[in-house]
């Protein structure tokens, strides 16, 4: 069922190794692909190089490109154990979430994460820089409803570092097809699909209008995206903060003249730990949003100076990132 978790190399008949950038050249020079298999500690399941391409989106949105990498062939699965093991590595991640008010195991099997207790901590944390203790009275409640519940500092710790795991391996999957199979996202009353609530480039401009004032959504979402730079305060600056921006989503509008990009970006007093995310690295962020500045600029267009072209930039924040609400896929 499972397409596995996105390999940047493999191993061809006879044991030599291939990453996704020498298949790449492989095929661009019209060289025929070796078969290849997994690279994992005695694996060795049947994997395909899938070419870099680009996915349509709908609308505006200009083709997202999508980069090489190896996953599994039709019909192989990676051993129990293997690193790039989707189910297995889910699996774990589950097996260490044990508090059933935040992943709740359903009559069907299945498990159920519920957001509102994150959404509830990520408040409280906006409000007073802590999360609330949970009044003491609220630990007997059966799990069915957990209205009252408020996590504690520790335990908020401990569901966002869940749930980033969670949305890593989303990320490293081809799709939600395994996610969505074993969990169900609950906010509240409400049963969410993982398009609800898992963003990459090419629907950030969704986000955008879903932060529109009077739209009223409250509630975290998570968004992932590829690592295109940071900006640290200069030496004389008499602010400390780091600034990560990510790749830009860039949409085409009515006018030919004007371009939307939509750009997230995260801020954080701690440069070092930023830059442990480099550029060219995929990036989890899960939390509050809120829009941030809309910034215009014109300039003649690069091979026509005839157009004045307009290039609208909007950008996306979590509000308030801290460091559990971030994480690299891998
Ligand atoms: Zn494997």
């Amino acid at each position: 069922m499972s397409k596995g978790i996105k390999m940047l190399s493999a191993v061809d008949a006879r044991g030599a190794r291939h990453s996704v950038d020498s298949l790449q050249t492989q095929h661009d020079n019209n060289l025929a692909t070796p078969a290849l298999f997994c690279d994992s500690p005695n694996c060795g399941s049947a994997v395909r190089f899938v070419k870099r391409h680009t996915k349509n989106r709908i609308d505006r949105v200009e083709p997202i490109h999508v980069p090489a990498y190896i996953g599994l062939s039709r019909g192989s699965e990676h051993i129990l154990g293997c690193r790039y093991d989707a189910p297995g590595r889910l699996k774990l991640i589950l097996a260490a979430a044990s508090d059933p008010n935040f992943m709740h195991a359903l009559d069907d099997g299945k498990r159920e994460l519920r957001l509102l207790i994150l959404h509830r901590g990520l408040k409280d944390k906006g409000a007073s820089g802590n999360a609330a203790t949970p009044p003491p009275s609220v630990t007997g409640n059966s799990p069915q409803r957990p209205t009252g519940f408020r996590a504690t500092h520790q335990q908020l710790d401990s569901y966002l570092r869940t749930t980033t795991d969670l949305l890593a391996l989303r990320a490293a999957c081809d799709d939600d097809e395994l996610l969505a199979a074993q969990l169900t996202l609950r906010f509240g009353e409400h049963t969410l699909t993982w398009q609800d609530f898992f963003f990459e480039s090419g629907r950030y401009d969704e986000v955008w209008d879903k932060l529109a004032p009077g739209a009223q959504l409250d509630m975290p979402l998570a968004l992932l995206g590829t690592v295109k730079s940071h900006r640290s305060p200069p030496a004389s600056a008499t602010y400390t903060t780091t600034y990560l921006n990510c790749e830009s989503q860039y949409n085409r509008t009515d006018d030919p003249n004007r371009q939307e990009y939509f750009e997230v970006s995260v801020s954080h007093e701690d440069g070092v730990w930023l830059q442990t995310f480099p550029a060219g690295s995929q990036l989890i962020m899960f939390g509050l949003w809120r829009r941030g500045k809309t910034t215009e600029s014109t300039k003649p267009h690069p091979r026509d100076a005839t157009r004045i072209m307009t290039y609208v930039t909007h950008k996306l924040s979590p509000a308030p990132p801290s460091k559990r609400q971030l994480a690299g896929v891998t």
